[in-house]
Order: C-alpha cells, then sequence, then structure tokens
C-alpha cells in the first residue's frame, strides 16, 4: 500500500470545537499510526465568515493538542488558479459546460420539478447547448443521469445514491469563483489525499465529489464517515453542552494528553481500554474500530480521565502545563526539585491543573491564611504544648526525614499525652490552612525546617493573640 495522506480541513470561521478536533486527532493518529502524511488545508472560500484571527485559534489549538502537520496550512484562498485550471480540464474533456440560465429561472425550474414530485433540481436546459464563456455564465458539471454512486464506506458500509437525484450541480460562480464540493476535491487530489475521515454530516456531498474524482480520471480516496458527538440528551454537541471550544478545556485545567485520550475514544475503541498515552493510540489507531454509533461527550468521564492522566505524567512533562495556572495565581514557582515534589504530593488529589494549582498555594505563600471554620477548631489553648514543643524538636533535629520526623511526633504524643490527630491537625492547619492537605510529614520535609518552624510559631503566636486562654 502506498503511504497514507490523509487531511484536517477546518474552516476558518470560529474556534475549533471538540467535534472537528475529534475529526482531526482521527486523521492525524491514522497517519502516524501508518507512518504516513497529515496535510492542514484551510478552507477559507467563505471570505464574509473567514477570519484569520479563527485560523490562529485552530493553530493555537492543534499544537495544544500535540497535532503537527507534516505539510500545509494550505489556503484554498491563495488556490484559486489552481480551481480554474481544473474549471478549464472539465470543460474540455467535455464533464462541464457554460450555462447562461438566470437564478430566476433555475427557481422557477426548481419549483416546477417539486410542483411535479420531484426534487428541486437544475432540469439541463444549456447542458447540451455548447455555449462559450460570457459575463453571467456559470459553469456545470455534467453529473450521469442514469445509475447508481456509491460510496464505500469503512464505518457506514455501501451507501448508495441514485444518479437521477442529482442535477448539474455548480462548479464555479459567474464571478468565477469555485464552489465549495469542487474544490475540496480539486485539493484532496492535487495533495495526493487518499483517506479522508471526516464528520457523517459530509455524507451527502461525496457522491457529487466522486463523480468529480471519476470525471477528472482520479483515484478514489478512502471514506470513513464519522458519526457526529453528541451531548448527553443524545442531541448533536452545541453550546447548551458546555465549553465547545477546545482551548478552553485548556484553560479549564485540562491535559491536552486527556483531552486526546477522551475525543478519540469518543468513537473508536480498542477493547475495554479507556486509558490510553499519545504513544499507545498511535500504535494501535486503526480504521476498523471506528464505531457506527455516535459518541456522547460526558463531563465527568473527561475530569476522570484527566484525573488518570495528571496522576501518570511524571511531573518534569506536568511542569509546563501547570506552570501557567501557578503563575496566574501569582505564586513564585520555578520548574525543579521542589516543584517535583509539591507535584507528587498533589497529583493523585486533582481532577485538573486549577485543582492542583489551588491545593498548591501553602506550598508558595509567605504567610499562610487560616480557613476560619479550621482554625476556629484546631488552633486552640490546648494545641499550644504540642505546637511549642514540636518547634523545640524540630529546631535540634538533625534527621530531618520521614523517619526523623515520626519521632519526633512520637515524643510529643509521649510528653503530651495526646493521641497523633490531636497533634497533626492543628500542625496541618499551622502549615496549610486546612484541614485537608497531603501527609503531614511529607508537607514538612517538603517545606523545610525553616518554613515549618515559622509557620508552627506563627499559629502559636495567633493563638496566643486571637484566642483568650
Ligand atoms: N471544511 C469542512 C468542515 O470544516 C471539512 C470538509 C471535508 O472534510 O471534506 O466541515
Amino acid at each position: 500500500m502506498s503511504t497514507i495522506i490523509t487531511r484536517f480541513p477546518p474552516s476558518p470561521t470560529g474556534y475549533l470545537h471538540v467535534g472537528g478536533a475529534r475529526t482531526a486527532l482521527f486523521n492525524w493518529f491514522y497517519a502516524r499510526h501508518t507512518q504516513g502524511r497529515f496535510v492542514l488545508r484551510i478552507e477559507d472560500t467563505d471570505t464574509v465568515r473567514s477570519t484569520q484571527a479563527s485560523a490562529d485559534a485552530i493553530f493555537d489549538a492543534l499544537k495544544w493538542l500535540g497535532v503537527d502537520w507534516d505539510e500545509g496550512p494550505y489556503f484554498q484562498t491563495q488556490r484559486f488558479h489552481i480551481y480554474t485550471e481544473y474549471v478549464q480540464k472539465l470543460i474540455d474533456a467535455g464533464h462541464a459546460y457554460y450555462c447562461t440560465c438566470s437564478p430566476e429561472e433555475v427557481e422557477a425550474m426548481r419549483r416546477h420539478a417539486m410542483a411535479t414530485g420531484g426534487k428541486p433540481k437544475y432540469d439541463g436546459t444549456c447542458r447540451e447547448k455548447g455555449l462559450s464563456k460570457c459575463d453571467h455564465a456559470v459553469v456545470r458539471f455534467r453529473a450521469p443521469r442514469t445509475g447508481t454512486t456509491v460510496i464505500h464506506d469503512v464505518v457506514k458500509g455501501d451507501i448508495v445514491f441514485q444518479n437521477a437525484e442529482q442535477d448539474d450541480f455548480i462548479i464555479q460562480r459567474s464571478d468565477g469563483t469555485p464552489t465549495y464540493n469542487f474544490v475540496v476535491v480539486v485539493d484532496d487530489i492535487s495533495m495526493g489525499i487518499n483517506t479522508i475521515i471526516r464528520g457523517d454530516d459530509h455524507v451527502n456531498n461525496t457522491p457529487r465529489q466522486i463523480m468529480m474524482y471519476r470525471a477528472l480520471g482520479a483515484e478514489l480516496p478512502v471514506f470513513a464517515h464519522v458519526p457526529m458527538v453528541l451531548g448527553k440528551d443524545k442531541t448533536r454537541l452545541s453550546k447548551r453542552h458546555g465549553a465547545m471550544s477546545v482551548t478552553a478545556y485548556r484553560d479549564m485545567g485540562f491535559l491536552p494528553e486527556a483531552m486526546i485520550n477522551y475525543l478519540v475514544r469518543l468513537g473508536w475503541s480498542y477493547g475495554d481500554q479507556e486509558f490510553f498515552t499519545r504513544e499507545d493510540l498511535i500504535e494501535k489507531f486503526t480504521l476498523e474500530h471506528i464505531g457506527r454509533s455516535a459518541g456522547v461527550f460526558d463531563m465527568d468521564k473527561l475530569l476522570a480521565l484527566n484525573a488518570d492522566h495528571i496522576k501518570a505524567t511524571p511531573p518534569r512533562l506536568l511542569t509546563p502545563h501547570l506552570m501557567p495556572f501557578l503563575k496566574e495565581r501569582g505564586y513564585p514557582a520555578e520548574e525543579g526539585d521542589y516543584l517535583d515534589q509539591v507535584i507528587l504530593t498533589l497529583n493523585a488529589r486533582s481532577k485538573t491543573l486549577i485543582e492542583m494549582a489551588d491545593q498548591a498555594r501553602f506550598y508558595y505563600v509567605e504567610t499562610v491564611e487560616y480557613d476560619p471554620a479550621a482554625a476556629e477548631k484546631n488552633l486552640k489553648p490546648e494545641s499550644l504544648d504540642p505546637l511549642r514543643l514540636l518547634i523545640q524538636h524540630l529546631e535540634s533535629l538533625t534527621d530531618f526525614t520521614i523517619a526523623g520526623l515520626e519521632k519526633i511526633f512520637l515524643t510529643v504524643m509521649e510528653a503530651t499525652g495526646l493521641k497523633l490527630g490531636k497533634i497533626a491537625q492543628p500542625v496541618r492547619v499551622a502549615l496549610t490552612g486546612k484541614t485537608a492537605s497531603p501527609g503531614i510529614f511529607e508537607i514538612i520535609e517538603i517545606l523545610g525546617k525553616g518554613a515549618v518552624v515559622r509557620r508552627l510559631q506563627q499559629a502559636v503566636d495567633y493563638i496566643e493573640t486571637h484566642v483568650a486562654s
């Protein structure tokens, strides 16, 4: 088999939405799986709705997902000379012709067809006239009128269309601009695309496209039409179901690895496996396992998968994704051993990077702010003794390890007759401001002796000044 060449051809009329991202991923993973090529093409012929800002937003989202392209980005608006050449080829070969019927006349034909129980279509008035180019003429494709056109779809099986239902559609408007289905075919042929994976909202375009491949003597690509992504209520995914833009998920603290895992699984499966790394997907993604039923976007599942990926990602790989959230909160965080340890205490407790950054606060602030309820419950006069004793022992501790720390706590428990919880909880509030946190010994080890002693002393001062004894 020759090299697989896939493509992603978004229209730059908005951000990259989750459905589009899934299509991009299917094409990208298939190209990577087969060691083929992936082409990026911007379909910007709708100049009213297309913007450079949208194209840039799409590039940005693809880069975040780690989807790189081997060719492009091509812009259709820069390829008009190629489309004109192909129009001429079709005219010269007798597969297209000039038509001078006015829009009003075509409208009348459509009404007539409907009135007589047919499909609204152009009736072929100019088909055999042999008109030459002139102002106001459009170019129409001479579509076969009998027989069938069949899509051999690798997902849906054969889909049969009656040619009698098609009409001679326009490929070039009277102002010289080419039409959508035509440019897609010209691009796919001239870019050597041999595998087209796209949403099944395009199925109805495909018979026209196949007819043009045949007229141009080009080999047909493999078609894989993938069911749409639905919302939980089983209607097509839309803004009503939550964020649509892929980069909104970045801003909500999702890892790109979780997002690609989730999106690829929405419509593709590999046994019961749910968790996939990028490498797994490159190794396993084939067209046979694309499902026939629509995937349902479920935020809870995405969150659960994000939690799994956060946990599975080594700190140094997680750091670049987490850093913007730490900086946004004003923490003086830097890549390094300290942050590695911070991550290791939080990565099993965070469903998103936002949750992780919020929980990391106490590791970075100069002075801990106490949650009022936590302080009221735990920073009480009876905590003064154990806190003071702990400070004393810590200051002279040479073995600053979890084992060394455990020993000190035991000593304080013995000296005060208090259980571990009665000591650990005030310490936790003193160090983190909260009643829930990673393990107390781990925190102490990471914060280091200086910071811990300072925070314990701050808690002692707080009790002495705020709480009457
Ligand atoms: N530009 C089309 C879209 O954004 C894709 C066309 C295609 O895949 O053939 O839906």
